[in-house]
């Protein structure tokens, strides 16, 4: 791929091209640890044979969750070790399938050993005998290698006393983005279709098998590691009060150098995008893939500190020249969502399909402001009755098309106004 790249201007690729690099651009004091320690000095540390110190030290670091939620990681672990069922699972979310989204690859390519130090840690404070790492089915050219990685770290558990130890186990996705969507992703493990469950209940307390499941993203996982291996006063050190700790950004499309960046949380959007070497000095950037937020560089909106309190971001960072048509990337964002719903509920079967549609009849060139109005009470309904994350987010794409580049948009569209009294602001307020 990277030979074709280069025979193409880069402003020519297809955003399918943005996320096949694995640079590391910008080391923090993450990815510093991740180079200078092995990952068995985690287990030399005391923390590490202790449950309760793990799990005393993940609540002093006020972790939260990098799979783009947020969620307090001791808070979920609090709950599923409080669960009276003994049998217990851990389970790392490989499944990492937001476009332009690689940075769980980059760390499973370089620190796997450090993830199942992390996975071994987190299923030590929850009481859980057995880790399962569920992998994309797209990385599973890494196999090998996490398998010898898995191996050398099961055998750095030689030295504890059989009931501290855990079974590490891999697991291989069958390709479906929604399956990592964590219920999905437990249904797909357990050998069924891929599919979210109606939560609650929470997987913490019916998850694999039925029994008390945490479901951590692998930068949560690795990032336990660095925690016992630094303590929770290093990790706190950085970021913001609300988001402590240091961030993956994986920084691709119209950028001189795109791959990964660390920066602590609160960094502000335009230093990340300014790191990568943007090409031109208009475009638009799209914060935590297609499922986040699409936004104009303006200087406002570049000065937004990317935390869970603020301008959220799950470590994804996609830049599109101005030369790109934001209705064309929002098209593409659309044929993505319609083919990955799983169909299970209504809002969301249908809502991605009519997007798409609408998008398909825009770039034919024979859509009208009834189209676009047409879709208003989709959204809406996605917004609010989709049974999971997937079916919620998957109109904002079109939400931020219609709120920052309504001229692009209406540019596009025919003339005719079939509605006479039409406000499309009324309607989406
Ligand atoms: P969520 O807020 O529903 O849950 C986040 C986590 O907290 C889950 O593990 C959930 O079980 C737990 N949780 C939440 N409330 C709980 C409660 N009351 N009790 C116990 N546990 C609770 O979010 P989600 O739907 O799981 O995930 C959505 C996020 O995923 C979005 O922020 C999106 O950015 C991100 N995402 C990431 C990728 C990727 O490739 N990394 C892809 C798509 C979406």
């Amino acid at each position: 791929i990277e030979k074709i790249q280069a025979q193409i201007p880069m402003d020519q690729w297809p955003t399918e091209w943005f996320a096949v690099t694995n640079a590391i651009h910008r080391h923090g004091p993450l990815l510093t640890w991740l180079d200078t320690t092995p990952a068995e000095a985690v287990f030399e540390h005391p923390t590490a044979h202790d449950p309760d110190a793990i799990l005393q030290a993940v609540t002093d670091a006020g972790l939260r969750g990098r799979g783009g939620a947020g969620f307090p990681t001791a808070t979920k672990w609090r709950f599923c070790r409080e669960n009276a069922d003994p049998e217990r699972f851990l389970i790392c979310n490989a499944d990492e399938g937001e476009p332009g989204t690689f940075k769980d690859r980059v760390l499973l390519t370089r620190y796997p050993e450090h993830l199942f130090a992390g996975m071994i840690l987190a299923a030590r404070a929850i009481g859980a005998d057995k880790a399962i790492l569920y992998l994309r089915y797209e990385y599973q050219y890494l196999l090998p290698q996490l398998e010898a990685a898995r191996e050398r770290i099961a055998s750095a558990q030689a030295t504890v006393p059989q009931a501290e130890r855990v079974t590490l186990e891999i697991a291989l996705g069958a390709g479906a983005y929604v399956c990592g969507e964590e219920s999905a992703l437990i249904e797909s493990l357990e050998g069924k279709p891929g599919r979210p469950r109606v939560r609650p209940p929470y997987p913490v307390t019916q998850g694999y098998l039925g029994h008390p499941t945490v479901v951590n993203n692998v930068e949560t996982l690795v990032a336990v590691a660095a925690i016992v291996g630094n303590g929770a006063a290093w990790w706190r050190a950085l970021g913001t009060p609300d988001s402590s700790g240091p961030k993956l950004f994986c920084v691709s499309g119209d950028v001189a150098q795109p791959g990964l960046y660390e920066f602590p949380y609160g960094v502000a959007l335009g230093d990340v995008v300014t790191a990568a070497r943007p090409l031109g000095t208009r475009y638009a950037v799209q914060v935590s893939g297609p499922s986040g937020t699409l936004l104009p560089a303006t200087p406002e909106q570049l000065a937004r500190p990317l935390a869970f309190e603020a301008l959220p971001c799950n470590g994804t960072v996609m830049v599109f020249d101005v030369r790109r048509d934001p209705v064309a990337i929002v098209h593409h964002f659309a044929r993505f969502f319609a083919h990955e719903s799983c169909g299970f509920c209504t809002p969301c079967r249908v809502g991605t399909q009519l997007i798409a549609k609408t998008f398909e009849k825009i770039a034919a060139g024979y859509a009208t402001r009834f189209d676009l109005e047409r879709l208003a009470p989709a959204l809406e309904a996605m917004r609010l009755a989709s049974n999971c994350g997937f079916g919620l987010s998957a109109g904002n794409p079109v939400r931020d098309l219609i709120a920052h580049f309504r001229q692009q948009l209406e540019a596009q569209l025919q003339p005719h106004d079939f509605i006479p009294a039409f406000s499309l602001d009324a309607e989406l307020a």
